[in-house]
């Protein structure tokens, strides 16, 4: 989609640090990382959030947790473990939308979400 920040960093026409990539999933270093980990997963499809799911596209939320994994277990923190964040609309705090995941890990999170 034009004039989307995260459609335009998956055609490559801006630069970041793009850890992973397959055919539907694209995962890349968080601009303003929060943890020594925080990469944003992201449909190589544009949906502006998770209220853009439905029963057609619905995999790509699958794919998306695979990626995740696949991510954690590269960056060697599958085991102590890590957070998977979505935020959705603005009461969530989306500020970016084009739907994303962010994997967030490297240090003790703490046991609260908010
Ligand atoms: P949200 O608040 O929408 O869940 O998260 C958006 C995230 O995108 C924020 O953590 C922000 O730091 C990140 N972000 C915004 N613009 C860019 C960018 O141009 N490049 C990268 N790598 N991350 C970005
Ligand atoms: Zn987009």
């Amino acid at each position: 989609m034009e004039n989307c920040i995260f459609c335009k960093i998956i055609k490559k026409e801006i630069p970041s640090s793009i850890v992973y990539e397959d055919d539907a999933v694209v995962g890349f270093k968080d601009i303003n990382p929060v943890a020594p980990v925080h990469i944003l997963i992201v449909p190589k499809t544009h949906l502006a959030n998770v209220n853009e799911i439905n029963e057609e596209n619905a995999d790509i939320i699958a794919k998306i947790h695979l990626a995740a994994k696949k991510i954690a277990k590269e960056m060697n923190i599958h085991e102590k473990g890590y957070r998977l964040i979505n935020n959705c609309g603005p009461d969530a705090g989306q500020t970016v939308f084009h739907l994303h995941y962010h994997l967030i890990g490297g240090k003790n999170l703490g046991s609260k979400i908010l």
